[in-house]
């Protein structure tokens, strides 16, 4: 393989996944519209995936069910049932390792492959990408979009042109006619906040983006302005790492904020609901970390991470007291935080990479944290109704539709 041949790197990913497992599982649903919410028992409880039936009639995600009945009142609502999705998950990505080793699962619903020089196994890239979606739609009734470029940005970029069953291609050669044109919202790794901060510095469409002064951008986000800039230029040189294999060596649960915080307070129960999360899940899949981390990113995008060694543990009570202790020795309410994260990990090394337990390129997540959020958004509403659901609902709206 010579290394200036063309990389090929694909995005799949699922459409309307959720209900689409659902589907796959009570065919009574198919041909009728149907959505996933959260406590649909609850008439103020939340959509959290509707199908192409649903959606004809405008029901969205994060829409609230009385909402969503008053546009389509004949709408099925099924309960969650996130076994199965994991279940769908993991076969969908068994399909996908046929294709390759080098997979990196970005989502429970997507994932980058690299193709390179696989053409001579299976074929040109299109030819693959039809492959691949058949295999997915015969054996597991899912259907899914691909996008197909030389790196993981464009292939992302590329999977949302068209959906459902969507093949895209998306070359450097194309982005000037169809990326510069989209609003900077569009592009992946820009979240809410970071295309407000766009926004203020003049920046409102990927060109402008594209074609931004490398000054002014460090300037607004650091480091990350120049990646941003890259980005909007179709320079994208990261690997498609292969997740690892069998244990896990970290978990980390990271959250941007509605606002900018200085209250330390604050940062603690913030803490508390992440790490209690990070428990969670080690508990469940039984994965002691002997180091606890946690990363603070400031209002001007700098971020620190600090660690702490632990007696071997996946309780929530030793994650949360650990990460206050680092809290209190790097916090300073002279500067304001706009994100938080902790994680433990079972390694107690310089841990170079330890940055990637959490998803600290924030924005660059924004799939993950759109299904944090709706868990979040589901956990909240089954704990908490009434006065505040309203205000709990805009909480996750003004996400992407899926
Ligand atoms: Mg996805």
């Amino acid at each position: 393989m010579s290394s200036s041949m063309r990389r090929v790197i694909f995005l799949v990913d699922m459409n309307a996944f959720f209900i689409s497992c659902e589907m796959a599982n009570k065919p009574e649903l198919k041909g009728q519209p149907a959505a996933v919410a959260g406590n649909p028992k609850n008439r103020s409880g939340i959509i959290l995936a509707a199908n192409y039936d649903a959606r004809a009639f405008g029901v969205k995600t994060t829409m609230l069910i009385h909402e969503a009945l008053k546009l389509c009142p004949g709408l099925i609502l099924v309960p969650p049932t996130h076994n199965l999705y994991a279940r769908k998950s993991r076969e969908v990505m068994e399909i996908l390792s046929r294709y390759t080793p080098v997979l990196q699962q970005n989502s429970i619903d997507e994932a980058w492959l690299d193709l390179t020089g696989c053409d001579l196994l299976f074929g040109e890239p299109l030819a693959i990408a039809g492959r691949i979606m058949d295999d997915i739609r015969n054996e597991l009734d899912l259907w899914c979009s691909i996008g197909i470029s030389d790196n993981k940005f464009l292939a992302k970029m590329a999977s949302e042109r068209k959906k459902p069953l969507g093949i895209t291609e998306l070359w450097k050669k194309d982005i000037k006619r169809i990326l510069w044109p989209l609003n900077v919202r569009e592009m992946y790794g820009v979240g809410k906040q970071t295309e407000k901060r766009l926004n203020e510095i003049g920046i409102m469409t990927i060109g402008d983006l594209a074609c931004c002064d490398a000054n002014i951008l460090t300037n607004a986000f650091g480091k990350y302005g120049n990646e941003l800039k890259k980005l909007a230029n179709g320079i994208d040189t990261s690997p498609v790492t292969a997740n690892p294999k069998g244990e896990s060596k970290s978990i980390g649960r990271s959250t941007t904020l509605s606002k900018d915080i200085v209250d330390i307070e604050l940062a603690r129960s913030v803490l508390l609901r992440l790490a209690e999360e990070v428990g969670e899940e080690a508990r469940r899949s039984d994965f002691k970390g002997k180091t606890v981390s946690i990363v603070i990113r400031y209002s001007d995008f700098r971020t620190i991470t600090r660690q702490k060694s632990i007696p071997l543990s996946f309780l929530t009570r030793d994650i949360y007291r650990t990460g206050c202790e680092l809290l209190d020795e790097n916090w300073d309410s002279n500067k304001p935080v706009r994100l938080l994260g902790i994680g433990i990990a079972n390694i107690d090394e310089d841990m170079p990479d330890q940055l990637s337990i959490f998803d600290v390129n924030e924005d660059l997540d924004d799939e993950i944290k759109r299904e944090e959020k709706l868990e979040r958004a589901m956990d909240q509403i089954r704990s908490r109704f009434g006065s505040d659901m309203l205000k709990r609902a805009k909480l996750v709206d003004g996400q992407k539709e899926e």
